[in-house]
């Protein structure tokens, strides 16, 4: 896995934050339908939106029913390939492990994300390297409206703590 620290796709700066708002606007749909709000969405390699998806674990009762998932398999429909070969993935929080092996499987070009997850993130608190395939070349763009997810998921969790305590 090639890491990019605080940099751009090759889409550059602005569609990255264009790209990661509309990611952000299907986050608000899975907080909407009261689920984790995490939002993906899944963009060709001439920078068209070809898929999108949100968190639906609880509607679904599976955790493949993550947003990366549900936006790769929708992705993978509407052109007819599962090779998702140039395409790229913009979801709001760090993909946990399963998302990130079926990106990598998915042949995706690179993950664009924003906050970290310490709870489920592929990396975990180690800088843990998967191995789907010998040789790994999706890159990973971190850090972009990184606060925007934050202050969601904050938010979801605390309206969750004050449902309970009601
Ligand atoms: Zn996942």
């Amino acid at each position: 896995m090639i890491k990019n620290r605080k940099m751009a796709s090759p889409f550059g700066e602005e569609k990255d934050h264009f790209f990661m708002q509309k990611a952000l606007a299907q986050a608000q749909k899975a907080f909407d339908k009261d689920e984790v709000p995490i939002g993906a969405i899944v963009v060709d390699a001439l920078g068209n939106i070809i898929a999108r998806g949100h968190n639906l674990v609880e509607k679904r009762d599976t955790q493949l029913a993550h947003a990366e998932a549900i936006a790769l398999e929708r992705a993978g429909k509407k052109i007819g390939d599962w090779r998702l070969e140039g395409c790229w993935i913009y979801v709001t929080l760090e993909p946990c492990s399963m998302c990130m092996s079926l990106i990598e499987l998915s042949r995706l070009h690179g993950v664009v994300f924003g906050a970290h997850s310490p709870l489920f993130g592929y990396r975990l608190d180690k800088e843990l390297s998967l191995r789907v395939y010998k040789k790994s070349a999706v890159r990973v763009i971190e850090g972009v409206c990184a606060e925007e997810t934050i202050h969601l998921l904050k938010q979801f969790f605390k309206d969750k703590r004050k449902k309970k305590s009601e």
